[in-house]
Order: C-alpha cells, then sequence, then structure tokens
C-alpha cells in the first residue's frame, strides 16, 4: 500500500510498548513521521528502540496525573496524538471491585483525557493544528458479557471524541475514533481465546474474522493524515460490520 506521507510531522503514540500501538508507533515511523513512543512499561521501549533506533520513548504511567504533567510538560510542538493505551479486566457484572472500576477509568478515560488535554493546548499554542485519533472499541456501542466496565470506558472515550472535535475543530485539531472488533494481540488474548466465546462473538461478524492490527494500523493513519482532512468527530468501526447488525 502506498503509505500518506506524513514527513516532518511529530507524533506521539501512547501505549507504544505492545500491540496495536507498538505497530502504529513503527507504522508512523515509515511515513516518515518523527515518533514519541509512550508506555509504562521500560523494557518494552528498550526493545521498540533496538528495533526502530529513530523512535523518541517517555516511560511513565499515564493513571498517574502528576506523572504525566511532568513527563509531558516539556514534550515541544506535537502535530498528531493516538490515544491508545488502555487496560482490560473482563468479569461478570455483580462481581466487578471498586479497585478494578477505578483502574479502568483512570486509564482508560482519566488518561485519554488528560494527555489529550496537555497535548492539545500545546496545538493551539503552536497554532499549525493537527489531529487526534482515540482508540475506542466497538465495545463502546454493544454490551458484551463480562465487559461492563470496560464498555463503559469505551462509550466515555467516544463521547469524548465528539466533544474534543466540537471544542478543538476551531483550532484546526480534528479529534476522530476507531472502533475494532477483537484484535488477537495481548488484550485479545485475555478476553477471547476460549474458543466457544470467539466463535460467538465471530459469528456476529459479517467478514467472519477478528481484526489484524494493521487493519487498525492503517485506519488510525488515515485518520492521522490530510486524507481525512474533512472527517472530525467520527466514530470509525474497524469491525467486519459487527456494529452495523
Ligand atoms: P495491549 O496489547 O494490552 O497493549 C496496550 C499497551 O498500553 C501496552 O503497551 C500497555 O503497557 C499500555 N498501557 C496500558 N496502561 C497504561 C498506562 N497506565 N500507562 C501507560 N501505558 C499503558 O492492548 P491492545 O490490544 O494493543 O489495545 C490497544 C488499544 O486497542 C486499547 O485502547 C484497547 O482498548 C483497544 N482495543 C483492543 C481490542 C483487542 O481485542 N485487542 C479491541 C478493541 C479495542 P503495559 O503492557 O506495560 O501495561
Amino acid at each position: 500500500m502506498m503509505e500518506p506521507s506524513l514527513a516532518g510531522k511529530r507524533v506521539v503514540v501512547t501505549g507504544a510498548g505492545k500491540g496495536i500501538g507498538r505497530a502504529t508507533a513503527k507504522a508512523l515511523l515509515a511515513c516518515g513521521a518523527e515518533v514519541i513512543a509512550v508506555t509504562r512499561t521500560q523494557s518494552d521501549l528498550d526493545s521498540l528502540v533496538q528495533e526502530s533506533p529513530k523512535i523518541m520513548t517517555i516511560c511513565v504511567d499515564l493513571a498517574n496525573w502528576e506523572a504525566t504533567e511532568n513527563a509531558l510538560k516539556d514534550i515541544g510542538p506535537v502535530d498528531l496524538l493516538v490515544n491508545n493505551a488502555a487496560i482490560g479486566i473482563v468479569g461478570p457484572f455483580l462481581e466487578v471491585s471498586q479497585e478494578a472500576f477505578d483502574q479502568l477509568f483512570n486509564v482508560n478515560v482519566k488518561a485519554l483525557f488528560h494527555v489529550s488535554q496537555i497535548i492539545a493546548k500545546g496545538m493551539k499554542c503552536h497554532g499549525a493544528g493537527g489531529a487526534i485519533v482515540n482508540v475506542s472499541s466497538q465495545a463502546s456501542q454493544r454490551a458484551l458479557k463480562d465487559h461492563t466496565v470496560y464498555c463503559a470506558t469505551k462509550s466515555a472515550a467516544d463521547m469524548l471524541t465528539k466533544v474534543m472535535a466540537l471544542e478543538l475543530g476551531p483550532h484546526k485539531i480534528r479529534v476522530n475514533a476507531v472502533n475494532p472488533t477483537v484484535v488477537m494481540t495481548a488484550m485479545g488474548q485475555m478476553a477471547w481465546s476460549d474458543p466457544i466465546k470467539s466463535a460467538g462473538m465471530l459469528s456476529r461478524i459479517p467478514l467472519g474474522r477478528f481484526a489484524e492490527i494493521e487493519d487498525v494500523v492503517n485506519a488510525i493513519i488515515f485518520l492521522l493524515s490530510d486524507k481525512s482532512a474533512m472527517i472530525n468527530g467520527a466514530i470509525l468501526p474497524v469491525d467486519g460490520g459487527f456494529l452495523a447488525s
């Protein structure tokens, strides 16, 4: 595929240590962007830099408000942001603990909000516009068994996307979400490796397969690039048709 050129763009990717975020960071580098990978496990950043020496790294737990503020305050001008970091904790509604509830909302919602606020303030001051992509999920719009709080965090991510699009649009900052179906990353395996569960989900996906990491990365790159210059506040399923049914 012909990659859109992102030469000269500085991009921040959160949760870039593993899975979709790691692949996104590498793909953005291949598009010519200057990539800053943010995650909380240093060994993941070390191996990423070994594979792609041009990638810059920041190690921080985004659930920690002050640490995030400190880690990102001197980041300099940023053109593009991918809010990808999130966690999944599954279990029956009646058994969800306060701790699990708080962890999920702290990472999946509060950190997404906070990182966006810091980076968007910088984008506004810089005056060159920008684009933000939030990695949400099909779980934002369908009830999935044992995913109570995860589903709620992704619904919140969708609405943050829309309100950010509304308020940041006048500063020429576009904000969109991608909403993948299951992807067999570490997170996907945690929730969907049981063949009976995964067969039930697969039967609801018209294309009959889960998403590959590349399917999600392609959608993210499209929404970051000028190819989507008039798309703002969109919630883009990458789900083989799951949400259409
Ligand atoms: P993953 O393989 O678990 O990777 C998530 C990355 O985010 C890891 O590098 C993780 O670091 C990092 N991260 C988590 N919490 C963090 C924190 N507090 N501070 C900094 N970094 C943090 O997950 P994935 O499957 O690639 O998921 C990426 C995104 O896609 C998430 O938003 C997820 O909700 C969404 N999504 C995934 C699926 C799926 O089936 N996989 C489907 C729909 C949507 P550590 O490993 O060090 O914690």
